[in-house]
Protein backbone atom coordinates (compact mmCIF):
# COMPACT_ATOMS: atom_id res chain seq x y z
CA UNK A 1 0.00 0.00 0.00
CA UNK A 2 2.55 2.41 1.16
CA UNK A 3 5.02 2.00 -2.42
CA UNK A 4 2.05 2.29 -4.67
CA UNK A 5 0.69 5.87 -2.62
CA UNK A 6 4.61 6.71 -3.16
CA UNK A 7 4.39 6.19 -6.32
CA UNK A 8 1.45 7.39 -7.46
CA UNK A 9 3.22 10.68 -5.80
CA UNK A 10 6.13 10.48 -7.57
CA UNK A 11 3.63 10.42 -10.40
CA UNK A 12 1.70 13.76 -9.55
CA UNK A 13 5.59 15.39 -9.33
CA UNK A 14 6.98 14.09 -12.61
CA UNK A 15 7.24 15.80 -15.44
CA UNK A 16 4.14 14.94 -17.82
CA UNK A 17 5.34 12.63 -20.52
CA UNK A 18 8.04 10.83 -18.43
CA UNK A 19 5.94 8.90 -15.65
CA UNK A 20 4.26 5.36 -16.49
CA UNK A 21 0.56 5.51 -16.69
CA UNK A 22 -0.88 2.94 -14.07
CA UNK A 23 -3.89 2.86 -16.49
CA UNK A 24 -6.03 -0.69 -16.98
CA UNK A 25 -4.70 -3.66 -16.40
CA UNK A 26 -2.60 -4.68 -19.51
CA UNK A 27 -3.53 -7.39 -21.47
CA UNK A 28 -7.25 -7.10 -20.04
CA UNK A 29 -9.40 -8.70 -22.17
CA UNK A 30 -11.91 -6.29 -23.85
CA UNK A 31 -15.43 -6.67 -22.68
CA UNK A 32 -14.50 -8.52 -19.55
CA UNK A 33 -15.58 -7.99 -16.53
CA UNK A 34 -12.23 -6.18 -15.66
CA UNK A 35 -10.19 -7.31 -12.83
CA UNK A 36 -8.86 -5.23 -10.02
CA UNK A 37 -6.22 -2.86 -11.61
CA UNK A 38 -3.36 -1.11 -10.40
CA UNK A 39 -4.48 1.19 -7.67
CA UNK A 40 -3.35 2.26 -4.42
CA UNK A 41 -5.02 -0.26 -2.76
CA UNK A 42 -4.25 -3.02 -5.11
CA UNK A 43 -7.94 -2.62 -6.65
CA UNK A 44 -8.93 -0.53 -9.12
CA UNK A 45 -8.77 3.53 -8.86
CA UNK A 46 -12.29 5.30 -10.33
CA UNK A 47 -13.39 9.18 -10.20
CA UNK A 48 -16.60 10.95 -10.18
CA UNK A 49 -16.21 14.20 -11.07
CA UNK A 50 -18.92 16.80 -11.20
CA UNK A 51 -18.85 19.87 -12.02
CA UNK A 52 -19.86 22.34 -8.69
CA UNK A 53 -22.72 24.08 -10.72
CA UNK A 54 -25.49 23.50 -8.23
CA UNK A 55 -26.91 20.47 -5.61
CA UNK A 56 -26.21 16.58 -6.51
CA UNK A 57 -29.08 15.33 -8.63
CA UNK A 58 -30.44 11.74 -9.31
CA UNK A 59 -28.03 11.68 -12.70
CA UNK A 60 -25.11 12.35 -10.84
CA UNK A 61 -25.37 10.26 -7.76
CA UNK A 62 -26.43 7.36 -10.53
CA UNK A 63 -22.55 8.11 -11.72
CA UNK A 64 -21.10 8.19 -8.42
CA UNK A 65 -23.16 4.98 -7.14
CA UNK A 66 -22.36 3.24 -9.94
CA UNK A 67 -18.43 3.72 -9.42
CA UNK A 68 -19.19 3.27 -5.90
CA UNK A 69 -20.14 -0.11 -6.56
CA UNK A 70 -17.98 -0.71 -8.77
CA UNK A 71 -14.70 0.03 -6.29
CA UNK A 72 -16.23 -1.76 -3.41
CA UNK A 73 -17.05 -4.88 -5.33
CA UNK A 74 -13.08 -5.10 -6.20
CA UNK A 75 -11.51 -3.80 -3.27
CA UNK A 76 -10.67 -0.28 -4.98
CA UNK A 77 -11.07 3.38 -4.35
CA UNK A 78 -13.41 5.82 -4.96
CA UNK A 79 -12.57 9.40 -5.49
CA UNK A 80 -14.54 12.30 -5.49
CA UNK A 81 -12.23 15.33 -7.74
CA UNK A 82 -14.21 18.33 -8.17
CA UNK A 83 -14.10 19.58 -11.91
CA UNK A 84 -14.11 23.27 -11.86
CA UNK A 85 -11.98 24.29 -15.30
CA UNK A 86 -15.06 26.52 -15.97
CA UNK A 87 -14.80 29.12 -13.60
CA UNK A 88 -17.84 31.10 -14.92
CA UNK A 89 -20.41 28.66 -13.97
CA UNK A 90 -18.67 27.96 -10.54
CA UNK A 91 -21.41 27.96 -7.79
CA UNK A 92 -19.72 28.69 -4.21
CA UNK A 93 -20.21 26.10 -1.55
CA UNK A 94 -21.62 23.51 -4.70
CA UNK A 95 -18.43 21.61 -4.20
CA UNK A 96 -18.65 21.12 -0.36
CA UNK A 97 -22.92 20.40 -0.80
CA UNK A 98 -22.05 17.45 -3.15
CA UNK A 99 -19.05 15.78 -0.84
CA UNK A 100 -21.65 16.07 1.87
CA UNK A 101 -24.52 14.52 0.08
CA UNK A 102 -22.61 11.32 -1.16
CA UNK A 103 -21.58 11.16 2.85
CA UNK A 104 -25.48 11.48 3.32
CA UNK A 105 -26.00 8.83 0.54
CA UNK A 106 -23.84 6.66 1.71
CA UNK A 107 -21.31 5.80 -0.39
CA UNK A 108 -18.19 8.81 1.01
CA UNK A 109 -15.47 8.79 -1.36
CA UNK A 110 -12.30 7.43 -0.28
CA UNK A 111 -10.02 10.52 -1.60
CA UNK A 112 -11.73 13.66 -2.10
CA UNK A 113 -11.32 17.70 -1.29
CA UNK A 114 -12.54 16.98 1.75
CA UNK A 115 -10.65 13.79 3.14
CA UNK A 116 -7.79 14.92 0.81
CA UNK A 117 -5.23 11.67 -0.21
CA UNK A 118 -2.81 10.63 -1.93
CA UNK A 119 -3.42 11.61 -5.61
CA UNK A 120 -4.64 15.58 -4.29
CA UNK A 121 -5.35 18.16 -4.66
CA UNK A 122 -8.67 16.77 -6.14
CA UNK A 123 -9.98 20.28 -6.99
CA UNK A 124 -9.23 21.19 -10.64
CA UNK A 125 -8.48 24.98 -10.33
CA UNK A 126 -6.20 24.35 -7.60
CA UNK A 127 -3.90 21.76 -10.59
CA UNK A 128 -3.48 24.37 -12.95
CA UNK A 129 0.41 24.05 -13.22
CA UNK A 130 -0.05 19.90 -13.82
CA UNK A 131 -2.04 21.27 -16.75
CA UNK A 132 0.25 24.08 -17.62
CA UNK A 133 3.14 21.44 -17.60
CA UNK A 134 1.47 19.05 -19.70
CA UNK A 135 0.56 21.69 -21.78
CA UNK A 136 4.13 22.41 -22.41
CA UNK A 137 4.55 18.94 -23.33
CA UNK A 138 2.12 18.42 -26.17
CA UNK A 139 3.56 21.99 -27.52
CA UNK A 140 7.35 20.72 -27.17
CA UNK A 141 6.52 17.05 -29.02
CA UNK A 142 4.64 19.10 -31.47
CA UNK A 143 0.81 17.52 -30.81
CA UNK A 144 -0.42 20.71 -29.55
CA UNK A 145 -0.08 24.59 -31.13
CA UNK A 146 -0.20 27.57 -29.95
CA UNK A 147 -3.49 29.70 -31.78
CA UNK A 148 -3.61 33.01 -32.25
CA UNK A 149 -7.04 33.38 -33.51
CA UNK A 150 -9.42 36.55 -32.10
CA UNK A 151 -12.84 35.88 -30.66
CA UNK A 152 -14.08 37.73 -33.60
CA UNK A 153 -12.45 35.29 -36.55
CA UNK A 154 -13.59 32.57 -34.24
CA UNK A 155 -17.41 34.31 -34.37
CA UNK A 156 -17.00 34.78 -38.21
CA UNK A 157 -16.42 31.03 -38.85
CA UNK A 158 -19.05 29.87 -36.40
CA UNK A 159 -21.67 32.12 -38.07
CA UNK A 160 -20.33 31.27 -41.79
CA UNK A 161 -21.27 27.36 -41.36
CA UNK A 162 -24.26 28.48 -39.42
CA UNK A 163 -25.63 30.56 -42.59
CA UNK A 164 -24.36 27.15 -44.60
CA UNK A 165 -26.08 24.72 -42.32
CA UNK A 166 -22.67 23.51 -41.74
CA UNK A 167 -21.93 22.35 -37.79
CA UNK A 168 -18.98 25.10 -36.87
CA UNK A 169 -15.98 24.00 -36.49
CA UNK A 170 -12.35 25.63 -36.29
CA UNK A 171 -10.42 25.74 -39.54
CA UNK A 172 -6.89 24.18 -37.61
CA UNK A 173 -5.49 27.82 -39.47
CA UNK A 174 -2.90 28.24 -36.99
CA UNK A 175 -1.59 24.73 -37.12
CA UNK A 176 0.35 26.01 -39.97
CA UNK A 177 1.81 28.84 -38.40
CA UNK A 178 5.63 28.82 -38.43
CA UNK A 179 8.35 28.93 -35.35
CA UNK A 180 9.19 32.16 -36.27
CA UNK A 181 5.56 33.41 -36.66
CA UNK A 182 4.52 32.23 -33.32
CA UNK A 183 7.63 33.86 -31.42
CA UNK A 184 6.73 36.83 -33.25
CA UNK A 185 2.89 36.94 -31.88
CA UNK A 186 4.31 36.15 -29.04
CA UNK A 187 6.82 38.97 -29.02
CA UNK A 188 3.69 40.92 -29.91
CA UNK A 189 1.95 40.07 -26.15
CA UNK A 190 -1.04 38.56 -28.12
CA UNK A 191 -2.99 36.21 -26.07
CA UNK A 192 -2.95 32.48 -27.67
CA UNK A 193 -4.71 29.28 -26.58
CA UNK A 194 -2.75 25.44 -26.98
CA UNK A 195 -4.94 24.12 -28.95
CA UNK A 196 -3.96 19.84 -29.66
CA UNK A 197 -3.90 18.31 -33.22
CA UNK A 198 -6.76 16.21 -33.83
CA UNK A 199 -4.71 13.32 -35.79
CA UNK A 200 -7.22 11.23 -38.18
CA UNK A 201 -6.99 6.91 -37.96
CA UNK A 202 -8.25 6.70 -34.28
CA UNK A 203 -7.98 2.75 -33.11
CA UNK A 204 -11.39 1.62 -32.12
CA UNK A 205 -11.83 0.58 -28.13
CA UNK A 206 -14.19 -1.83 -26.63
CA UNK A 207 -16.53 0.19 -23.59
CA UNK A 208 -17.52 -1.42 -21.11
CA UNK A 209 -21.01 -1.09 -21.58
CA UNK A 210 -21.21 0.26 -25.48
CA UNK A 211 -18.41 -2.10 -26.98
CA UNK A 212 -16.48 -1.52 -29.85
CA UNK A 213 -16.21 2.43 -30.36
CA UNK A 214 -14.34 4.68 -32.51
CA UNK A 215 -15.01 8.67 -33.67
CA UNK A 216 -12.85 9.96 -36.28
CA UNK A 217 -12.67 13.44 -34.61
CA UNK A 218 -10.69 15.08 -36.82
CA UNK A 219 -13.26 14.70 -39.39
CA UNK A 220 -15.64 15.71 -37.40
CA UNK A 221 -14.34 18.97 -35.71
CA UNK A 222 -11.68 20.92 -35.64
CA UNK A 223 -8.64 21.23 -33.50
CA UNK A 224 -10.09 20.79 -29.49
CA UNK A 225 -8.76 24.15 -27.86
CA UNK A 226 -7.00 22.50 -24.51
CA UNK A 227 -5.89 25.50 -22.74
CA UNK A 228 -7.41 28.93 -22.70
CA UNK A 229 -5.51 32.14 -22.17
CA UNK A 230 -5.81 32.56 -18.44
CA UNK A 231 -4.17 29.46 -18.13
CA UNK A 232 -7.17 27.04 -17.06
CA UNK A 233 -7.50 23.65 -18.94
CA UNK A 234 -10.42 22.72 -20.81
CA UNK A 235 -12.32 19.07 -19.56
CA UNK A 236 -11.00 17.14 -22.67
CA UNK A 237 -6.97 18.12 -21.02
CA UNK A 238 -7.64 18.09 -17.55
CA UNK A 239 -9.63 15.06 -17.41
CA UNK A 240 -6.90 12.77 -18.95
CA UNK A 241 -4.09 14.50 -17.20
CA UNK A 242 -6.08 13.78 -13.71
CA UNK A 243 -7.06 10.52 -14.56
CA UNK A 244 -3.34 9.65 -15.40
CA UNK A 245 -1.65 11.07 -12.39
CA UNK A 246 -4.66 9.82 -10.42
CA UNK A 247 -4.10 6.49 -11.22
CA UNK A 248 -7.39 6.29 -12.78
CA UNK A 249 -8.11 2.69 -13.62
CA UNK A 250 -11.64 2.37 -14.81
CA UNK A 251 -13.94 5.89 -16.09
CA UNK A 252 -17.30 5.03 -15.51
CA UNK A 253 -19.17 8.12 -16.71
CA UNK A 254 -22.26 9.54 -18.64
CA UNK A 255 -22.86 8.13 -21.84
CA UNK A 256 -22.59 11.63 -23.13
CA UNK A 257 -18.86 11.71 -22.97
CA UNK A 258 -19.03 8.42 -25.25
CA UNK A 259 -17.92 10.90 -28.88
CA UNK A 260 -15.34 12.43 -26.59
CA UNK A 261 -13.46 9.25 -26.03
CA UNK A 262 -11.72 8.99 -28.94
CA UNK A 263 -10.53 12.37 -28.59
CA UNK A 264 -9.47 11.62 -24.77
CA UNK A 265 -7.56 8.24 -26.25
CA UNK A 266 -5.52 10.89 -28.70
CA UNK A 267 -4.48 12.66 -25.85
CA UNK A 268 -3.22 9.77 -23.94
CA UNK A 269 -1.27 8.33 -27.10
CA UNK A 270 0.50 12.11 -27.12
CA UNK A 271 1.36 11.60 -24.00
CA UNK A 272 2.47 8.68 -24.33
CA UNK A 273 0.42 6.92 -21.26
CA UNK A 274 -1.61 3.89 -20.77
CA UNK A 275 -5.66 5.05 -21.23
CA UNK A 276 -8.04 3.56 -18.75
CA UNK A 277 -10.53 1.37 -19.40
CA UNK A 278 -13.87 3.89 -20.61
CA UNK A 279 -17.47 2.23 -19.50
CA UNK A 280 -20.07 4.83 -20.41
CA UNK A 281 -23.43 5.19 -18.19
CA UNK A 282 -26.72 5.60 -20.78
CA UNK A 283 -29.09 8.55 -20.16
CA UNK A 284 -30.85 8.81 -16.93
CA UNK A 285 -34.37 9.60 -18.07
CA UNK A 286 -37.86 10.71 -17.08
CA UNK A 287 -40.14 7.86 -17.06
CA UNK A 288 -42.14 9.46 -20.53
CA UNK A 289 -38.61 9.28 -21.92
CA UNK A 290 -37.78 12.98 -21.74
CA UNK A 291 -35.04 15.21 -19.71
CA UNK A 292 -34.72 14.58 -16.22
CA UNK A 293 -35.45 17.89 -15.00
CA UNK A 294 -33.29 19.93 -12.73
CA UNK A 295 -35.11 23.26 -12.96
CA UNK A 296 -37.80 22.34 -11.03
CA UNK A 297 -35.43 21.39 -8.39
CA UNK A 298 -37.14 18.11 -7.91
CA UNK A 299 -34.12 15.48 -8.68
CA UNK A 300 -32.15 17.16 -6.39
CA UNK A 301 -30.85 14.77 -3.45
CA UNK A 302 -31.01 18.27 -0.68
CA UNK A 303 -34.73 17.95 -1.80
CA UNK A 304 -35.42 13.82 -0.88
CA UNK A 305 -33.46 14.69 2.35
CA UNK A 306 -35.38 17.21 3.27
CA UNK A 307 -38.85 15.10 2.27
CA UNK A 308 -37.65 12.17 4.82
CA UNK A 309 -36.57 9.66 1.84
CA UNK A 310 -34.21 7.26 2.80
CA UNK A 311 -30.27 7.31 1.08
CA UNK A 312 -31.10 3.67 -0.06
CA UNK A 313 -34.48 4.20 -1.77
CA UNK A 314 -32.71 6.23 -4.38
CA UNK A 315 -29.89 3.92 -4.46
CA UNK A 316 -32.53 1.31 -5.09
CA UNK A 317 -34.51 3.46 -7.58
CA UNK A 318 -31.57 4.53 -9.65
CA UNK A 319 -29.91 1.40 -10.26
CA UNK A 320 -33.44 -0.79 -11.11
CA UNK A 321 -33.97 1.78 -13.67
CA UNK A 322 -29.78 1.47 -14.84
CA UNK A 323 -29.65 -2.00 -15.23
CA UNK A 324 -25.91 -3.44 -14.15
CA UNK A 325 -27.70 -6.50 -12.56
CA UNK A 326 -29.32 -10.03 -13.03
CA UNK A 327 -32.93 -8.79 -12.36
CA UNK A 328 -35.00 -5.86 -11.77
CA UNK A 329 -35.66 -6.27 -7.83
CA UNK A 330 -36.92 -3.65 -4.92
CA UNK A 331 -35.34 -3.23 -1.96
CA UNK A 332 -31.33 -3.99 -2.64
CA UNK A 333 -29.36 -2.69 0.40
CA UNK A 334 -26.04 -1.17 -0.61
CA UNK A 335 -23.77 -4.64 0.55
CA UNK A 336 -26.70 -6.13 -2.02
CA UNK A 337 -26.18 -3.87 -4.75
CA UNK A 338 -22.27 -4.19 -4.18
CA UNK A 339 -22.08 -8.03 -4.65
CA UNK A 340 -24.80 -8.19 -7.29
CA UNK A 341 -23.23 -5.76 -9.61
CA UNK A 342 -21.81 -6.32 -12.51
CA UNK A 343 -20.63 -3.97 -15.08
CA UNK A 344 -21.40 -6.09 -18.15
CA UNK A 345 -24.72 -6.28 -17.43
CA UNK A 346 -25.58 -2.47 -17.99
CA UNK A 347 -27.68 -2.18 -21.00
CA UNK A 348 -26.94 0.43 -23.49
CA UNK A 349 -30.80 1.95 -23.44
CA UNK A 350 -31.78 4.60 -21.81
CA UNK A 351 -32.36 4.29 -17.71
CA UNK A 352 -36.33 5.61 -17.17
CA UNK A 353 -36.99 7.09 -13.93
CA UNK A 354 -40.25 6.70 -12.44
CA UNK A 355 -40.17 9.04 -9.67
CA UNK A 356 -44.15 8.31 -8.74
CA UNK A 357 -42.32 4.81 -7.92
CA UNK A 358 -40.01 6.28 -5.08
CA UNK A 359 -42.84 6.13 -2.26
CA UNK A 360 -42.98 2.36 -3.04
CA UNK A 361 -39.15 1.98 -2.65
CA UNK A 362 -39.25 4.34 0.57
CA UNK A 363 -41.54 2.10 1.93
CA UNK A 364 -39.70 -0.84 1.47
CA UNK A 365 -36.38 0.51 2.88
CA UNK A 366 -38.44 1.97 5.65
CA UNK A 367 -39.86 -1.20 6.83
CA UNK A 368 -36.53 -3.07 6.51
CA UNK A 369 -34.80 0.09 8.97
CA UNK A 370 -37.83 -0.39 11.45
CA UNK A 371 -37.11 -4.45 11.93
CA UNK A 372 -33.52 -3.53 12.61
CA UNK A 373 -32.66 -2.69 16.16
CA UNK A 374 -30.23 -0.40 15.82
CA UNK A 375 -32.07 1.39 12.70
CA UNK A 376 -35.30 1.33 14.67
CA UNK A 377 -33.13 3.32 17.09
CA UNK A 378 -32.59 6.07 15.23
CA UNK A 379 -36.08 6.17 13.80
CA UNK A 380 -37.45 6.41 17.07
CA UNK A 381 -35.34 9.47 17.96
CA UNK A 382 -36.22 11.17 14.48
CA UNK A 383 -39.69 10.40 15.01
CA UNK A 384 -39.69 12.27 19.04
CA UNK A 385 -37.73 14.72 17.28
CA UNK A 386 -40.67 15.28 14.35
CA UNK A 387 -43.04 14.99 17.22
CA UNK A 388 -42.26 17.79 19.21
CA UNK A 389 -41.68 20.15 16.51
CA UNK A 390 -45.09 19.69 14.85
CA UNK A 391 -47.20 18.62 17.92
CA UNK A 392 -44.77 20.56 20.41
CA UNK A 393 -46.94 22.85 21.82
CA UNK A 394 -50.21 21.03 21.75
CA UNK A 395 -49.19 17.73 23.06
CA UNK A 396 -50.70 17.04 26.48
CA UNK A 397 -49.03 13.80 27.51
CA UNK A 398 -45.16 13.73 27.86
CA UNK A 399 -45.48 10.01 27.57
CA UNK A 400 -46.38 9.86 23.97
CA UNK A 401 -42.17 10.92 23.59
CA UNK A 402 -41.36 7.62 25.55
CA UNK A 403 -39.11 5.39 23.83
CA UNK A 404 -41.39 2.67 24.50
CA UNK A 405 -44.84 4.43 23.19
CA UNK A 406 -42.54 5.70 19.97
CA UNK A 407 -41.36 2.21 19.26
CA UNK A 408 -44.59 0.58 19.72
CA UNK A 409 -45.76 3.09 16.94
CA UNK A 410 -43.71 2.38 14.45
CA UNK A 411 -43.82 -1.39 14.77
CA UNK A 412 -47.23 -1.33 14.40
CA UNK A 413 -46.75 0.68 11.31
CA UNK A 414 -44.61 -1.55 9.78
CA UNK A 415 -45.07 -1.66 5.87
CA UNK A 416 -48.00 0.98 6.56
CA UNK A 417 -46.17 3.70 5.73
CA UNK A 418 -43.95 5.42 2.99
CA UNK A 419 -42.76 8.42 4.83
CA UNK A 420 -41.65 8.51 8.52
CA UNK A 421 -42.93 11.72 8.74
CA UNK A 422 -46.56 10.76 7.77
CA UNK A 423 -46.60 9.74 11.37
CA UNK A 424 -46.99 13.16 11.94
CA UNK A 425 -49.40 13.82 9.76
CA UNK A 426 -53.04 15.23 10.38
CA UNK A 427 -54.20 11.34 9.89
CA UNK A 428 -52.01 10.33 12.97
CA UNK A 429 -52.63 13.32 15.28
CA UNK A 430 -54.36 11.06 17.84
CA UNK A 431 -50.95 9.32 18.52
CA UNK A 432 -49.69 12.60 19.95
CA UNK A 433 -52.81 14.88 21.27
CA UNK A 434 -55.77 13.92 22.67
CA UNK A 435 -58.78 14.58 20.02
CA UNK A 436 -61.68 16.59 20.99
CA UNK A 437 -65.06 14.62 21.09
CA UNK A 438 -67.97 15.09 22.36
CA UNK A 439 -70.75 12.72 23.90
CA UNK A 440 -73.10 13.77 21.52
CA UNK A 441 -70.72 12.90 18.24
CA UNK A 442 -70.62 9.33 19.59
CA UNK A 443 -74.41 9.12 20.20
CA UNK A 444 -75.32 10.28 16.79
CA UNK A 445 -73.03 6.75 15.68
CA UNK A 446 -75.03 4.63 17.70
CA UNK A 447 -77.22 5.37 21.03
CA UNK A 448 -75.80 2.71 22.73
CA UNK A 449 -72.56 4.60 22.91
CA UNK A 450 -72.45 4.06 26.79
CA UNK A 451 -72.98 0.73 26.96
CA UNK A 452 -70.29 0.21 24.16
CA UNK A 453 -67.78 3.00 26.36
CA UNK A 454 -68.35 0.27 29.51
CA UNK A 455 -68.39 -2.32 27.44
CA UNK A 456 -64.88 -1.41 26.19
CA UNK A 457 -63.65 -0.04 29.71
CA UNK A 458 -64.22 -3.70 30.99
CA UNK A 459 -61.82 -5.25 27.81
CA UNK A 460 -59.50 -2.84 28.98
CA UNK A 461 -58.92 -4.51 32.37
CA UNK A 462 -57.76 -7.55 31.55
CA UNK A 463 -53.10 -7.85 31.58
CA UNK A 464 -51.23 -5.67 29.13
CA UNK A 465 -50.04 -8.54 27.61
CA UNK A 466 -53.38 -9.94 26.29
CA UNK A 467 -53.53 -6.83 24.23
CA UNK A 468 -52.58 -8.00 21.12
CA UNK A 469 -53.92 -7.07 17.67
CA UNK A 470 -55.14 -10.47 17.16
CA UNK A 471 -56.43 -11.37 20.64
CA UNK A 472 -58.46 -7.72 20.52
CA UNK A 473 -60.08 -8.21 16.85
CA UNK A 474 -61.66 -11.31 18.21
CA UNK A 475 -63.00 -9.43 21.61
CA UNK A 476 -64.46 -6.70 19.47
CA UNK A 477 -66.40 -9.18 17.50
CA UNK A 478 -67.65 -10.63 20.68
CA UNK A 479 -68.27 -7.49 22.25
CA UNK A 480 -70.46 -6.51 19.62
CA UNK A 481 -72.93 -9.17 20.36
CA UNK A 482 -73.66 -7.86 23.47
CA UNK A 483 -75.52 -4.95 21.83
CA UNK A 484 -78.76 -4.54 20.99
CA UNK A 485 -78.95 -2.61 18.09
CA UNK A 486 -75.47 -1.16 17.01
CA UNK A 487 -73.82 -2.60 14.14
CA UNK A 488 -70.07 -4.14 14.38
CA UNK A 489 -69.00 -1.72 11.66
CA UNK A 490 -70.81 1.22 13.56
CA UNK A 491 -69.44 0.12 16.59
CA UNK A 492 -66.09 0.43 15.02
CA UNK A 493 -66.62 4.13 13.68
CA UNK A 494 -68.03 5.21 16.98
CA UNK A 495 -64.79 3.69 18.80
CA UNK A 496 -62.05 5.07 16.14
CA UNK A 497 -63.82 8.38 16.33
CA UNK A 498 -63.48 8.27 20.33
CA UNK A 499 -59.71 6.96 20.25
CA UNK A 500 -58.70 9.13 17.06
CA UNK A 501 -61.04 11.93 16.42
CA UNK A 502 -60.91 10.74 13.09
CA UNK A 503 -63.19 8.81 10.63
CA UNK A 504 -60.71 6.73 9.40
CA UNK A 505 -56.53 5.06 10.18
CA UNK A 506 -55.38 1.82 11.24
CA UNK A 507 -57.90 -1.05 12.84
CA UNK A 508 -59.31 0.51 15.98
CA UNK A 509 -57.48 -2.66 17.19
CA UNK A 510 -54.38 -1.18 16.46
CA UNK A 511 -55.20 1.57 17.81
CA UNK A 512 -56.14 0.65 20.95
CA UNK A 513 -52.80 -1.54 21.74
CA UNK A 514 -51.16 1.28 20.33
CA UNK A 515 -52.19 3.75 22.93
CA UNK A 516 -52.50 1.07 25.47
CA UNK A 517 -55.19 0.36 28.25
CA UNK A 518 -55.23 3.25 30.16
CA UNK A 519 -54.94 6.05 27.23
CA UNK A 520 -57.76 4.24 26.02
CA UNK A 521 -60.20 4.34 28.77
CA UNK A 522 -59.29 7.83 29.44
CA UNK A 523 -60.17 8.79 25.60
CA UNK A 524 -63.25 6.75 26.15
CA UNK A 525 -64.47 8.03 29.32
CA UNK A 526 -63.50 11.71 28.33
CA UNK A 527 -65.74 11.42 25.28
CA UNK A 528 -68.78 10.32 27.14
CA UNK A 529 -68.57 12.44 29.87
CA UNK A 530 -68.02 15.36 27.67
N1 LIG B 1 -17.19 17.14 -15.11
C1 LIG B 1 -17.83 16.22 -16.00
C2 LIG B 1 -19.32 16.33 -15.82
O1 LIG B 1 -19.77 16.97 -14.88
C3 LIG B 1 -17.39 14.81 -15.69
C4 LIG B 1 -17.12 14.01 -16.89
C5 LIG B 1 -16.24 12.80 -16.58
O2 LIG B 1 -16.57 12.08 -15.63
O3 LIG B 1 -15.26 12.60 -17.27
O4 LIG B 1 -20.07 15.80 -16.60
Amino acid sequence: MARAVRALRRAAGAAPGAAPGPGAAPGAEPGAEPGPGPGASGGPRVRFGPSPTGFLHLGGLRTALYNYIFAKKHQGTFILRVEDTDQSRVVPGAAEGIEDMLDWAGIPPDESPGRGGPAGPYVQSRRLELYGRAGAALLASGAAYRCFCSPQRLQLLRRDALRRQHTPRYDNRCRHLTPAEVAQKLSQGLDCVVRFRLEKGVEPFQDLVYGWNKHEVAEVEGDPVILKGDGFPTYHLANVVDDHYMGITHVLRGAEWLASTSKHLLLYKAFGWEPPRFGHLPLLLNKDGGKLSKRQGDIFLERFARDGFLPEALLDIVTNCGSGFTEKQMGRTLEELISQFEVGRITTHSALLDLEALPEFNRIHLTRHIENQGLRQKLVRELQGLVELVYGDQQVDPDVLEDEYVERVLLLRKGHISLLKSLVSSDYSYLWVRPLVSRQQLQTISAEADEIGKLVLGLMTRPAAALTVEELNKDLRSLQKQTRETKYSSMMQLLRLALSGCQHGPSVAEMMVTLGAEEVCGRIRRALSS
